[in-house]
Parts: C-alpha cells; structure tokens; sequence
C-alpha cells in the first residue's frame, strides 16, 4: 500500500444546530456535533431515520435549515457548494459509470478538474494499489464484484485527496461474508489515511468496528452521541438500549420494594442501585409505575425455578460452539433469548431465570 503521496490534511468537521426539513415533515431535528480532525463518526440507525439526510447537509448536497450551520475546520461552508469543500464521498450503491473503464472511474473528478494526464495516471494507480486493484485498471465497471466496485468507489472518493470523506453505507450493497472482510478493510485503510470520516449504517456492528464516536438516531431525533463503549454499556435511552447488542426487553412494575417483571420475578428494588447507576438512579428514587427492562443474553443464569426467580419452558435449545443458545417461554407473547455456558437443557425444562440486578437496564416506561 503506497499512499505516502496522496494528500490528506484531515480537518474537523463542526455542525452547529442543523436540522433538516422537506415540505411539512422534519427529517433531521436540530443536533450539534464536533468531529475533531482525523476522528471517525458513524451515524447509526434505522432506515428513514435521517442518517443520508445528515451526510448530505454536511456535504452541502443540502441546505441546512434556517440558523443551522456547518463548519469544515474553522470555516463557515453552510453556503459553500458541494465541489468547493473538497469531500470525497461514497454514496449508498457506488453511483459509478458503468460504461467506463475502472480508471476512468477513478480519475474521473481529477479529469473534470483538468488535471494533466500524466500526473492523472500516477494518482490513480496509487489509489488503485491502495485499494488492491492494480491490476484491474482497464477493467469494465459491470465486470466487476460488488467488493471491488466498493473498492472503485473508495478510490475515487479519495482521489482528489479530500479533506473530509464520507461513507453512504458503503458495505450494505454487499453479502455478508463480503461485508464483514470489507469492514475489516475498511477499518485498517481509513486507519492509515487518518482522514475525518463520516459514516452512516443501519448496522450496530459496523458502527462499533468504524466509528470512534457514534450518533445513534430515530425518526430524525439524536438519541444519544458517545463512544462504542458508551453506546453499549450506557445507552441513554430504551431505543439505544433495545438497538444495541441483541437485548431481551420486558415491561415490569416498580411496585413498593421489588421490581416485578413477567413469570412471577420479582427482585428487590435496593439492589438495582449497583452497577448501571446512571440509568437506574433516577428511577430506583421514582414513583411506582411500569418500567422497560433490558438485558443482554448472557447476563441471566439458569436454575430450578425457585421464588423470585422468573419462571419459564425452555423452547429450543441450540449449540454454537462455545455457548448453548436457548429461547425460554415466560408467559403469553413473552420470551427472552439466552446464551449461556456449561449445562445444557432440553426444550419442555421447567426453569428458573436468576437476573442479576446489577445487569439491568432500567427506563421509564414511554
Ligand atoms: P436514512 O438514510 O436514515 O434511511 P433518509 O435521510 O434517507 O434516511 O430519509 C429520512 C426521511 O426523509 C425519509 O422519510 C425520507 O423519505 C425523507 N426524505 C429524504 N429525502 C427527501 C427529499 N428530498 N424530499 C422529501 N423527503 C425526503
Ligand atoms: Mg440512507
């Protein structure tokens, strides 16, 4: 990989209470956010929720709102047009020239900038060594696998040597096992490029494993901005909660001394206090009332069923190597997914479902 020549001054990118709105509906509510020089953010959500919307706005592909502004570095770009602020972007399904040869593709804005040939070539077959694709030069676009348009794309977005680049779910278009290798592609070359990138997917996964901050977002709102870490083991809210790492989620009832929640458990409202106190607190000093309760899978442990402890049938029961996966019937339409070591159970087993309070997750019920 040679990308010693290309030029990259990453700078940081400022958006200043931007919000978006098309006719009546608000697609983007208004959110700050700072992205210092170099950082990678991954804007995380549902399809519909505002993330293309978002990346658009920063590119200037769309106006903000009135009193909405976005800075790249320290300048004010909120009227500059899109082929002045110098990004590299890769939109959703690469948008490449299908009848154009991939170097064409890939010194296709260097061209248009009347860039002279010979200094053209040596830029695009940097970026395409860089992409691992030398040797593809001449190749048609429609020839190519989804992973190498990727690829093109990537090449071509970074051409121009861009100051911020910004990634329209670039690894969707792609089948799984694909995916996952091009993450891990991804993640080293942005890695070495140290470019300010934005990224928008629907998938938590890919957020984690590209984004050293993530905006979490529902129907236009920012529900919560912070590291993987953060993310995971803090959500702020029930939807950040229920969207990452796989969790069960039930209703309970904060009911006097004890949280009840299906199948009869019920767990003493004191020893919620530990761990996640940040969630929990303000609800453990809160009136009675119904609350959403989330936990991940490999939190609970399994025993016979005893007082206090969630009663339900093992449904199925599923080996996957290291841990046995297991879905557990509570009562009604309730059921909770479980992964856990060691013993296994038959799908009929009456059980008990030990929850460690300190593993729950606590919000007020919306
Ligand atoms: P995401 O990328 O998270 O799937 P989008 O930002 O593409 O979401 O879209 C968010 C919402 O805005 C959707 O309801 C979509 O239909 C609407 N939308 C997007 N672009 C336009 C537009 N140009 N005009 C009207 N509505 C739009
Ligand atoms: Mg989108």
């Amino acid at each position: 990989m040679s990308i010693s020549n290309v030029k990259m001054e990453p700078v940081s990118i400022k958006l200043d209470n931007i919000s978006k709105t098309f006719g009546e509906q608000k697609v983007v509510l208004p959110f700050s956010l700072e992205i210092a020089p170099g950082k990678k953010v991954a804007l995380l959500g549902p399809s519909g929720c505002g993330k293309t919307t978002t990346l658009r706005l920063i590119a200037g592909l769309e106006l903000p709102d009135a009193g909405g502004k976005v800075f790249l570095g320290d300048k004010d770009v909120t009227l500059v047009p899109v082929e002045k602020r110098r990004i590299g972007m890769v939109f959703q399904h690469f948008a490449l020239f299908p009848n154009m040869s991939v170097e064409e593709n890939v010194g296709y804005g260097l061209r248009v900038r009347r860039m002279p040939s010979l200094e053209r070539k040596k830029i695009v077959g940097e970026m395409l060594e860089m992409v691992k694709l030398g040797d593809f030069a001449k190749r048609r676009i429609d020839g190519l696998s989804g992973g190498q348009k990727q690829r093109v794309a990537l090449a071509r977005a970074l051409a121009a040597g861009p100051r911020v680049l910004l990634l329209d779910e670039p690894l969707a278009a792609l089948d799984a096992i694909l995916r996952v290798s091009l993450r891990e592609e991804l993640e080293e070359l942005l890695g070495k490029l140290g470019i300010t990138t934005v990224l928008v997917t629907h998938d938590q996964d890919e957020a984690m494993a590209l984004g050293d901050l993530i905006v979490v977002m529902k129907e236009g709102r920012v529900e919560q901005i912070g590291s993987p870490e953060e993310i995971y083991e803090e959500p702020k809210t029930a939807f950040v909660a229920g969207f990452l790492g796989g969790s069960n989620h039930l209703v309970g009832t904060l009911d006097g001394d004890y949280l009840r929640l299906p199948g009869e458990a019920s767990i003493p409202r004191s020893s919620l206090k530990k761990g996640l106190a940040k969630t929990v607190d303000p609800l453990v000093g809160a009136t009675n009332g119904k609350v959403s309760v989330f936990f991940r899978p490999d939190k609970p442990r399994l025993g016979p069923v005893e007082p206090g402890r969630m009663h339900g049938t093992v449904v199925s029961s599923r080996f996957i190597g290291q841990k046995t996966r297991l879905v557990v019937h509570i009562e009604e339409e309730t059921f909770i997914k479980l992964e856990l070591s060691g013993k296994s159970y038959l799908p009929g087993e009456d059980v008990g479902v030990d929850l460690p309070p300190e593993e729950l997750l606590l919000f007020a019920e919306a």
